[in-house]
């Protein structure tokens, strides 16, 4: 379970129960607190590594403002800001992008408002889905906020409404009580010796398969993103190996599956090798192609070849291993 070290208050939260719950409990447990006017990471130092795993283990309390919801194409219609950042440091972490400034977990008091802007907003739709991991891992927070098993919840009365979030972590016990179908679930998986090369402080993957077995038992729809996947000599022989032990535990189930190919932003990069300086992480633009992206800036991705290649693997294996499930999408 995650343990910040510290704890940094906007003064408003205060106003809201969870912003009071969290300040007597992390108070109890005698973790440094600093109360703001408005919450910011105030580093203890310059370097740009230290300051990533100072604000890995800072934990902040603010109020969202304002009620639009950002587009998550093609994950769901919207984001749904309960949660910003993670406690993991993953040397390939799609974070290190927009938010390698911001290491620290932020969460969001007022929960309650957030869902009830959400539910307003679907109500003027025929079918809303909202996404909560758009910029975060929620799951590590959780067992301090609960804010995914109110949104869970709340939205349990709306069919016109279908939640998601994606995870590489397992506390999901306080979730198990509140499964519903129109809440999906999914795991992000890698062979277990990419995890255990550039992944740090996350669940190993046998640890995952075991969290997502008790999702599907509790009643919720399940679904796993493999990704980032790496094109290397033998990519095909370890991935087909992650493939059968989906297998294992899910024959015949109606999983949902989206493959994403391993991307990295200049800026991505830069994050990267400043945290991690002997990173494997391939990260040479030569072996790649760019492509612009929709959030305005660009990334460099695999040759076309080589996806074309990596696509007709993947149907063809999940095709061989897992027939019932539904590939959501391959890039
Ligand atoms: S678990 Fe996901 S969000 Fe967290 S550091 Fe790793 S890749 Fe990033």
């Amino acid at each position: 379970m995650f343990k910040p070290e510290k704890i940094i208050i906007e003064e408003k939260a205060l106003q809201y129960q969870m912003g009071k719950n969290l300040y007597e409990r992390f108070r109890k447990e005698n973790i440094e607190i600093v109360i703001q006017k408005r919450a910011n990471m105030d580093y203890s130092c310059e370097n740009k590594a230290e300051r990533y795993k100072e604000g890995k283990k800072t934990l902040i309390l603010a109020v969202k403002k304002g009620n639009k919801f950002e587009s998550c194409k093609p994950s769901a219609d919207f984001q749904l800001p309960l949660v910003s950042g993670c406690s993991g440091m993953c040397e390939y972490c799609y974070l290190n992008t927009r938010m390698g400034d911001k290491p620290y977990i932020k969460v969001y008091v007022n929960n309650n408002e957030i869902i009830k802007n959400a539910v307003d907003i679907s109500k003027e739709r025929e079918k809303t889905s909202f996404e909560a991991s758009a910029f975060s891992d929620p799951i590590p927070v959780e067992p301090y906020t609960n804010s995914l098993r109110d949104t869970i919840n709340a939205f349990k009365d709306y069919n016109n409404i279908e939640f998601r979030f994606v995870t590489k972590y397992t506390d999901v016990d306080s979730l198990l009580s509140v499964g519903n179908k129109r809440t999906t679930i999914r795991f992000s998986l890698n062979p277990d010796h990419i995890i255990r090369k550039y992944e740090h402080l996350t669940p190993g993957l046998e640890e995952r398969l075991k969290a997502s077995e008790k999702i599907l038992m509790a009643g919720y729809k399940l679904g796993f993103i493999i990704a980032p996947v790496f094109i290397y000599t033998e990519y095909r022989s370890d991935y087909t190996d992650l493939i059968k032990k989906i297998q294992s535990i899910y024959t015949g189930e109606k999983i949902e599956l989206e493959i994403i190919s391993h991307r990295f932003t200049e800026k991505g990069r830069e994050t990267t090798l400043e945290i991690f300086p002997n990173t494997k992480v391939p990260l040479s633009e030569i072996d790649r192609k760019y492509k612009f992206g929709q959030f305005g800036y660009g990334k460099y991705v695999y040759k076309d070849e080589e996806i074309k290649k990596m696509k007709e693997y993947f149907r063809g294996e999940i095709e061989r291993f897992l027939p019932s499930a539904e590939i959501k999408y391959i890039i």
